[in-house]
């Protein structure tokens, strides 16, 4: 017998002869898991494997982290640089020094004949916090421009936003140590095993050791909603009634922590009146979850010793998205859940170096969060890099999200795109292509020249991907780790670090703003920019954040001349009374009436749209897309639709069907099952021309972050289905 009583482990697992390991960080979620990549005797990248010391992942790797050593060989790679032929139109190879000669003498042509504003900038949370800072510099010290800001406004915005209301700062407060001391925990929009596997799998091993209350608040019956001990199927766009709701149970039944209020917050009077409009009743007619339930729930979250909020984008991507947020805050203020282990709000970041780019890009202020409104900051930083502060605008430009309607509307005429691709991730994207083709001079830097937003590039910039490179990332519990560089950049593609840097020379011949040429130089000018900030990194350096397989910020030089190694960090903010960053030092309660804005189903259009992750990709599949185990486990876009709506329409398990809103149409292989509701479809984020012709995406009054989730669709079946089969695989392809 093949299999029999002796053959205890029939798999092998190929030696893949491995001699020499190098230490980096995951590129590609905010869980920051510490991950090492294999070389063989040849030079040759071979394997990836979990640290086992590193406190994040304790050795695991997710389906993602696994295969990233593969993304060196994938295809698709740019390796050098490409001008768009006046003549032929088409792209033709050419020198850096000739690529950056043009790029620089397009910026500066723009913004002689338009104002410095007409050349928008716009980033990512892939690149390294080294890189971000250099972009910063250059775009806020050499060019100029106010319309600078990343793709970070389509995942994180909102949870920024309802931070800094709140506690006057940006900053997860919390940590995944807390999963081992919470006695109730709510998730709001969050995925965690199929969007950060690791992080559930730290929940998942906390709650097995001390059982305690998960409440998933999701309209979708998603996989944490499945290991849930309470679903509460929200209606979508109403966290902020149910929010209210279990608010008026709290102070109605005197379930606040009184003290804490009194010594940490201001702003209980205005916020007591406004949830005394949403008794669970009234709510419930509003966001769909009973009165019973919104009781219960609150009395439990209240009277747990300590509590935690977890949320991602199902709260961030609402038109109520920084409420919502601020709406997690309130209710952790008002049970005292904040700076104490297991009482916590804490936002799960999207992008490895989302909060990297907060931090330190000056996408929307200066670097270190610091603010153009402030005029200390703006002399601070000028004298700092040697460059005049009155040179700095004195508030913060477009948000990414209106950067785009102001190339519709002219006032923008010129972009560079860093390591993002809004032709695929931003909402509603037959308007996107055509605005992306107004522009005069459109420059995209990727790793990646089939990414599909190059087919509108004037300039392509190849840039290494990575772990080509050397630097840090900071994760969603603020720890900063480090990638050290595994192998040299593809072809004649360059880190996106060398990029700015050979660019600044072109604005500053003088060399009067200098810039650092290393990474581990780079660091050296944050760290010491950090001193005495929110964020202070000035006891860290590149070779102790290896060491310590990462470090939490704050980490000041005193804590590191007073630690016995390994240096640990702020574990938690706020833990002291008066350490809030509003002038007063308090928290704000805030007061948060409900508007009803979004795009409803109705009779034309009958279904909620909603959209999300899969465990096998990463945003939009340039890279995973290419790697053999991670595509091939979820190789075609499709939306999953409740069999009874499927039974009314005719439409049976993987047919193709045609999704249409009043934006656009997409083609999908119908997926019968129960997680969504019958009013509701779900159709993945990741694939070219799909869920993004149809999303609207109103946008957020205070973050800018788009609604993606709240669009009104229909549901038309196909009689062609070889035909519609074949339209899906073009839609898809690079
Ligand atoms: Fe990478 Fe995120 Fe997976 Fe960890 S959980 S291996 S950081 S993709």
């Amino acid at each position: 017998m093949l299999f029999g009583r002796n053959r205890k482990n029939p798999i092998a697992i190929a030696d893949k002869k491995v001699v020499d390991w190098t230490y980096a960080t995951c590129g590609y979620c905010s869980t920051g898991c510490a991950i090492e990549v294999g070389k063989n005797s040849e030079g040759k990248v071979v394997a990836s494997r979990g640290v086992g010391g590193a406190d994040v992942n304790r050795g695991k790797l997710c389906l993602k982290g696994m295969y990233e050593h593969e993304l060196f060989e994938a295809t698709g790679r740019g390796d050098t640089p490409l001008l768009r032929s006046h003549i032929r139109q088409d792209f033709q190879p050419a020198q850096w020094d000739t690529a950056l000669d043009h790029m620089a003498s397009e910026i500066k042509r723009i913004q002689q004949a338009y104002g410095r504003d007409a050349f928008a900038v716009v980033s990512t949370g892939q690149i390294l916090t080294e890189e971000f800072y250099t972009l910063g510099k250059l775009t806020r010290g050499l060019i100029g421009t106010n319309n600078y800001d990343g793709n970070t406004t389509l995942c994180m915005a909102s949870a920024v936003s309802g931070y800094k209301r709140s506690f006057g700062s940006d900053g997860p407060p919390g940590c995944y140590g807390d999963f081992e001391h919470t006695h109730c925990l709510l998730a709001w929009g969050s995925n965690l095993p199929e969007q950060h596997p690791i992080i559930y799998w730290r929940l998942k091993e906390a709650m097995e050791k001390r059982k305690f209350p998960l409440i998933v608040v999701d309209p979708r019956v998603t996989m944490l909603a499945q290991f849930a001990d309470i679903h509460l199927p929200v209606r979508p766009g109403t966290d902020l009634v149910l929010q209210n709701a279990l608010m008026h149970v709290i102070l109605e039944e005197g379930l606040e922590d009184k003290d804490y209020i009194e010594a940490n917050t201001s702003g209980i009077e205005e916020l007591r009146a406004e949830v005394a409009k949403w008794d669970p009743t009234t709510a419930y007619k509003v966001c769909g979850i009973d009165e019973d339930t919104i009781r219960n729930v609150a009395r439990l979250y209240a009277k747990a010793p300590s509590a935690m909020h977890i949320w991602t984008m199902g709260i961030n991507q609402s038109t109520h998205g920084s409420d919502g947020v601020v709406g997690i805050n309130n209710l952790s203020l008002l049970t005292g859940n904040i700076g104490k282990p297991g009482g916590t709000a804490l936002s799960i970041t999207g992008q490895c170096n989302a909060m990297g780019t907060r931090e330190w890009s000056s996408c929307s202020g200066l670097p270190g969060y610091r603010a153009l409104e402030n005029p200390d900051h703006r002399e601070e930083i000028g004298k700092f890099w040697n460059v005049d502060p009155g040179f700095f605008p004195t508030k913060r430009g477009l948000f990414q999200t209106d950067i785009f309607p102001a190339i519709e509307t002219g006032q923008i005429k010129g972009m560079w795109l860093v390591a993002t691709n809004p032709i695929t991730s931003m909402p509603n994207t037959a308007r996107i292509r055509k605005t992306l083709e107004k522009l005069e001079f459109l420059v995209v830097q990727d790793a990646y020249v089939d990414m599909e937003t190059t087919q509108y590039a004037h300039l392509y910039l190849p840039a290494a991907v990575w772990a080509e490179k050397e630097g840090t990332f900071t994760n969603t519990e603020r720890r900063v780790n480090m990638v050290r560089k595994v192998t040299a950049p593809r072809g004649d593609s360059k880190s996106d670090l060398d990029i700015f840097n050979l660019l600044a020379k072109r604005f500053d011949p003088g060399q009067k703003v200098q810039f650092p040429e290393t990474p581990a130089g780079v660091f050296d000018e944050m760290r010491e920019l950090s001193r005495g900030r929110a964020m202070d990194i000035s006891g860290m350096d590149h070779d102790l954040i290896e060491q310590a397989r990462g470090i939490q910020w704050p980490y000041t030089e005193s804590q590191r001349n007073s630690d016995d190694p390994p240096p640990v960090g702020g574990v938690r903010l706020y833990t002291q009374p008066g350490s809030f960053h509003h002038p007063d030092g308090r928290a704000k309660l805030i007061a948060l009436p409900f508007i009803d804005n979004n795009e409803r189903p109705d009779e034309q259009y009958p279904f909620w749209l909603n959209s999300g992750r899969l465990v096998e990709h990463f945003h939009t599949r340039t890279r995973t897309g290419k790697v053999g185990n991670n595509n091939k486990f979820s190789p075609i876009p499709f939306m999953e639709i409740n069999p009874d709506a499927a039974a009314t329409l005719g439409i049976r398990h993987q047919e193709y069907v045609r999704c249409v809103s009043r934006r656009g149409d997409a083609i999908v292989m119908a997926m019968l099952t129960q997680r969504v509701p019958r009013d509701m479809v779900f159709i993945p984020f990741h694939f070219f021309d799909c869920v993004n012709r149809l999303t609207l995406g109103l946008l957020d009054p205070h973050s800018r972050q788009p609604a993606f989730k709240q669009s009104a669709v229909r549901i038309e079946t196909i009689v062609d289905q070889i035909g519609a089969a074949r339209i899906s695989r073009e839609r898809r392809t690079y």
